[in-house]
């Protein structure tokens, strides 16, 4: 490579890092200056949490948000930006799911799907960042039980039965510690939407002998014949004025 680009690749750097420097953190929600989220989004995706729609094979699932709008740039920011300052106001979300349905307690294991990339992805990171926020070890520990038996397809355009299908089997919870058998445990994962892959990982975790009571997600995405009911989805959240 001519000398003349690596210089204008080195300049390009070095200018990126600077303004990294000099421009304040954006809010994920809005885009304001007060970065990472600000205090309007904060209050706005404080909403009451609902028990999701009934979903084939699914135990009962509670999500703290829609997946839509806000709520849903927020999440995206999180996940695929890598905002992790992102984890500790989501967690708390997914606490407020968590603890609506009842199943906190320092017996229950909160066991969270686990993503293709590296330990410790983004929906681990929300699980440790709910059991903080729901008040630590009184209120249950996170237990990383489940992982993938060999590669999936993604499930991005596939239909509900072809998603079932690409899910069933590919996750595991081989290898449990004799002490956690017939533990109690709720599923946390980012995003419901066939709810194929709570169900498999209830699957996975049940054969195993773990007593699975059910899930929490962050936002539900509700199929296209009820998303289409744009009214329908968000009168089931409760908006703070
Ligand atoms: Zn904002």
């Amino acid at each position: 490579m001519p000398f003349a680009n690596l210089l204008v690749r080195a300049l390009r750097t070095l200018l990126a890092a600077v303004l990294d420097l000099l421009l304040p953190l954006t809010c994920a929600g809005c885009r304001g200056p007060s970065g990472p989220l600000c205090g309007d989004c904060l209050a706005r995706l404080d909403r009451r949490p609902v028990r999701c729609r009934a979903r084939p094979g699914c135990p009962p699932v509670w999500t703290a948000g829609p997946y839509a709008g806000l709520d849903r740039r927020v999440l995206l920011a999180f996940k695929e930006h890598g905002t992790d300052d992102l984890a500790a106001p989501l967690g708390a979300r997914v606490a407020a799911a968590y603890t609506a349905a009842g199943w906190a307690g320092p017996d229950t294991l909160l066991v969270p799907v686990p993503g293709r990339g590296p330990p410790r992805g983004p929906v681990a990171r929300l699980a440790h960042a709910c059991v903080a926020a729901a008040g630590g070890d009184s209120a249950g520990r996170v237990a990383e039980l489940l992982r993938y038996r060999h590669r999936v397809r993604r499930q991005v355009g596939l239909g509900r039965a072809d998603r079932r299908a690409n899910r069933h089997g590919v996750l595991t919870a081989a290898g449990v510690p004799a002490g956690q058998r017939g533990s109690r445990a709720v599923v946390v994962d980012d995003v419901l939407t066939t709810g194929a892959t709570v169900a498999e990982a209830a699957r996975a975790l049940r054969a195993e002998g773990i007593r699975v009571v059910g899930a929490v997600v962050l936002a539900e995405r509700l199929p296209p014949h009820l998303s289409a009911q744009g009214e329908e989805r968000s009168s089931r959240f409760y908006e703070p004025s």
